[in-house]
């Protein structure tokens, strides 16, 4: 499976995907308290009242073949994943929800955010994991340059 080629029909899919995901968490999720409020803050999150985390057993899957072929293939939503954020949304698989993963997550808040919202932030992350697999993507990086250990 050629990643880079299978870009242009894999994006919109993953947008649509994305935003109806966000939408679920949006409605259902729960609000940052004030230690996920100031953590949201330190990682650079400017509206951190608009996020909403949805705790979860599993990640949910595409039901679209292609996405749910390409999330398993780059292991981006799979049994070693904990977690995945969609615009002001997050999903976190809740045996492994601490510290860590929580700001891992809010970081991406931030990059939706100063990227304006999941259209224009999902082309840019996709193409990188193409490019430079999901551990090399300088989203991903950043993500994990901004984790904090301990509140
Ligand atoms: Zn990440």
């Amino acid at each position: 499976m050629n990643l880079q080629t299978l870009l242009p029909l894999l994006v919109p899919k993953a947008i649509a995907w994305a935003q109806e995901q966000s939408h679920l968490i949006l409605r259902s999720g729960v609000s940052l308290n004030e230690k996920g409020t100031a953590l949201a803050t330190h990682v650079g999150v400017a509206k951190p009242g608009l996020v909403r985390i949805q705790y979860v057993a599993e990640l949910p899957m595409p039901e679209d073949p292609l996405l749910r072929e390409v999330a398993g293939a780059t292991g981006l939503i799979g049994p070693n994943m904990a977690g995945i954020t969609l615009g002001y949304g997050i999903f976190i698989v809740e045996r492994h929800a601490d510290v860590r993963l929580i700001s891992h997550e809010l970081r991406h808040v931030q990059q939706y955010e100063s990227f304006g919202g999941i259209e224009a932030f999902m082309p840019v992350y996709l193409a990188q994991i193409a490019s430079v697999g999901y551990h090399n993507a300088p989203l991903e990086q950043d993500a994990r340059a901004h984790e904090v250990h301990a509140i």
